[in-house]
């Protein structure tokens, strides 16, 4: 098999070689504004749709999931409703038509969507979106703050106070707000599942705001942890590497890296978002009942 062969992934069972499972760069360059949507990425994401097969490892579990719509957030959804959960997603209503594509695979599992658009950077909707899924879902015990903004940026002169606010919002006010409201909801055996990066130990120069922001989830992951262990929740974050989604061509990076996206990891190539579900199934699932504050790295073989 060459290594630009890429035929398609029914089962992620398969035994395959991770280098040409997937497409390798050289990508087209498709600038999109952020937040981007799945549908209109080429190649299409992997998010699952067709290949993630579940065994029933979170039955009769209700998960909230923000960034649901599309990306890691969309992979997530489809593996927790293919292991028997019920989804609460959340996402910006300008993402209405990647979310429709969810909503559908979520039901066609046999489970319940409950569908909470909304801006993530405003307190009181936060609130309110952990009560509407507590409502929706008849109860909570995972919650995974999936949720981001990335913009990059060269020079740190040109990093404006609204983008630095935005980014903080989005990414670490979100996930405190969240946290906090959905904690009086779980019970012991819940998880709590944070989506931080290997930008939080090895930050690219163009990405000040957002790295810091997951080194930030990292260490709230940890204390966290600790503090709510005698209650019988376990918290753990996940970092990705590349990630082929649209998080990136929407600004994450500037539009001329992503015909080359993916290519510096030691497997060549971006992941996709179907490859790290699994690591959330298992976080979420009592299979890691011992795993708690600690990070979980999913990067094509660059050390966390
Ligand atoms: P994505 O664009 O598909 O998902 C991010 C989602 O965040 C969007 O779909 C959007 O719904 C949501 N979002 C952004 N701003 C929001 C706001 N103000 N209110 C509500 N929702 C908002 O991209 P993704 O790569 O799947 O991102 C998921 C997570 O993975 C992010 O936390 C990102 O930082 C992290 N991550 C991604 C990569 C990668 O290479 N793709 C690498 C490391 C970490
Ligand atoms: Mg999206």
């Amino acid at each position: 098999m060459t290594k630009d062969s890429n035929p398609p992934v029914k089962n992620q069972y398969e035994m395959r070689d991770p280098q040409t499972q997937y497409p390798r760069p050289p990508f087209p360059k498709q600038p999109q504004n952020a937040p981007g949507l799945a549908e209109k990425m080429d190649p299409t994401p992997d998010h699952g749709e067709d290949s993630y097969v579940g065994f029933g490892r979170l039955k009769g579990r209700k998960a909230l999931i923000t960034g649901a719509d599309s990306g890691i957030g969309r992979a997530v959804a489809i593996a927790f409703a293919r292991e028997g959960a019920d989804v609460a997603l959340n996402y910006l209503k300008v993402e209405d038509s990647d979310a429709e594509e969810v909503i559908k695979l979520i039901e066609a599992a046999g489970q319940k969507a409950v569908v909470i658009p909304g801006d993530l950077r405003d307190e009181a909707f936060c609130k309110e979106l952990v009560q509407k899924a507590v409502d929706g879902l008849g109860g909570l015990d995972i919650l995974v703050s999936n949720a981001g903004k990335q913009t990059a940026v060269d020079d740190i002169a040109d990093i404006t106070t609204e983008q630095f606010d935005d980014t903080m919002k989005t990414n670490i006010y979100a996930m405190f707000w969240i946290t906090q409201a959905a904690l009086p909801h779980l019970k012991p055996g819940s998880t709590i599942i944070n989506t931080t990066s290997i930008q939080a130990t090895q930050p690219s120069r163009n990405l000040l705001d957002y790295a810091m922001t997951k080194a930030a989830i990292a260490n709230f992951t940890g204390g966290l942890a600790k503090q709510v262990a005698e209650k019988g929740i376990r918290v753990n974050a996940v970092a990705p590497g590349p990630y082929w989604t649209a998080l990136q061509p929407s600004g994450g990076q500037p539009q001329d890296k992503i015909p080359t996206f993916g290519e510096q990891t030691p497997l060549g190539r971006p992941g996709q978002p179907a490859e790290i579900a699994p690591l959330y199934v298992l976080l979420a699932s009592q299979e890691s009942s011992y795993m708690t504050g600690n990070v979980y790295a999913s990067t094509g073989g660059t050390l966390y």
